[in-house]
């Protein structure tokens, strides 16, 4: 039997009053693989909120049925265009979507919108599995800003493309094979602004094979003790492959 350890965290921060992250971290009915997924809403007035767990919430009925990833991610974003048109204390709110589904073989299929990320820490080296869709990822892109200037710009928070913004969505998909003793994290940019990709490398290689609880709680203390500006959310899941 193939083992998945799950775990999963979200914390407000210090600053932010109310939490617009969310998260799913759960077993597929009728042992389907796994649905992770994170979403940091923006919005004003619990807009954010609304967007994010909607988004979620429709992703996963879809999933649940039996749609493709990608389908339910536009479904997704369908509904949350929707709510807001129809809605004027909703109007501009809108989401970032980081979502996968693992298959009981290990292999990973991965949609994303937005500027949540997701990584892959394999014996040791860490790999980030998506591109942030904002300002300051085409401008690092271009060679306009540095990496480290982009972590400090104003108007870091400024995305090209969110999940619920407009009527249709470019969605990035990729695939990966799990190997076993993977590890595979999903995060909101409360996390991955906080802590820089060699300081993620080091949290996650640290602890015990599969001590997913321990590493996710690590890594919330970690954002939390680095300023906590914003609400951290972080999904990890460990590959333990097919077990004896
Ligand atoms: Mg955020």
């Amino acid at each position: 039997m193939p083992v998945l350890r799950l775990a999963a965290r979200t914390h407000p921060g210090w600053v932010r009053e109310i939490n617009e992250d969310a998260y799913l971290a759960e077993a597929l009915p009728g042992d389907d693989g796994w649905l992770v997924a994170v979403a940091d809403g923006m919005g004003g007035h619990r807009a954010g909120e609304v967007a994010s767990w909607l988004a979620l919430r429709t992703l996963r009925e879809r999933v649940v049925a039996g749609a493709a990833l990608a389908d339910a991610v536009l479904a997704a974003n369908e509904e949350v265009f929707r709510r807001q048109a129809g809605d004027p204390g909703l109007s501009g709110m809108g989401t970032t979507l980081t979502a996968a589904v693992i298959g009981r073989g290990g292999a990973v299929e991965l949609c994303h919108v937005g500027d949540s990320r997701a990584y892959l820490l394999r014996q040791g080296y860490l790999a980030r599995l998506t591109r942030d869709h904002s300002l300051v990822e085409e401008f690092v892109r271009s060679g306009a800003l540095t990496e480290q200037e982009a972590r400090r710009h104003p108007q870091r928070n400024l995305l090209t493309r969110a999940i619920g913004t407009d009527a249709s969505v470019p969605v990035d998909e990729t695939t990966v094979q799990l190997e076993p003793s993977d590890l595979l994290l999903l995060c909101s940019d409360g996390l991955s602004e906080a802590l820089p990709d060699a300081m993620l490398a080091d949290l996650l290689a640290a602890g015990g094979p599969g001590d997913v609880v321990a590493r996710v709680d690590a890594l919330i203390q970690a954002a939390l003790a680095a300023g906590g500006g914003d609400n951290i959310t972080a999904v990890l899941a460990w590959w333990d492959g097919e077990a004896p």
